[in-house]
């Protein structure tokens, strides 16, 4: 089979092509399509974890691999709780198993997410601070400076991968 991964925000929104809607992430099963932004990591229901864009990719692969299971069927009408337990296996059989294998902050469950947030690279997954307003904004050096920055906790992030030295 053909697995399309494409970014393309205005079919992301078209809600009649996918049965597994995300904001920047989905999966359509009628055209074996995974629309994914590279650049955006999910935040967390805590307000402060954010998880890789690489993981929400996985997450929707996840479906893809539901699809080829027959867990998802093309053109079928689900429930909202069908729906739900289709999103919780794929929670359970993909995307918290390679978050832990990776280290990365998981969901609990579907709906423990937040938001999502701008990455400078997909493998980035960390921590939100929030800036104290009092001093923060004292200084006019600050003035128009998010009061909320990402800290990056990917350990791998910006180290250089050798190449292979049979190459
Ligand atoms: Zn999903």
């Amino acid at each position: 089979m053909t697995l399309w991964i494409v970014k393309d925000e205005s079919r992301i929104h078209d809600k009649n092509t996918s049965l597994i809607l995300g904001v920047y992430d989905a999966y359509d099963e009628a055209t074996r399509t995974i629309f994914w932004d590279p650049y955006a990591g999910l935040i967390l229901g805590d307000g402060v974890s954010v998880m890789s864009a690489s993981l929400c990719l996985a997450h929707e692969m996840g479906h893809a691999a539901q699809h080829l299971d027959g867990v998802i069927v093309n053109g079928a009408k689900y429930t909202k709780k069908q729906i739900l337990e289709i999103e919780e296996s794929n929670l359970r059989m993909y995307e918290i198993p390679i978050a832990k294998e990776l280290g990365e902050f998981a969901r609990r469950n579907y709906g423990d997410a937040s938001g999502w947030y701008k990455m400078a690279n997909p493998i980035q997954w960390g921590v939100l601070h929030t800036v104290r307003p009092a001093w923060h904004y004292l200084n006019p050096f600050n003035w128009g400076k998010p009061s909320k920055y990402f800290e990056n906790l990917n350990p791998n992030n910006g180290v250089k991968i050798r190449p292979n030295p049979s190459f």
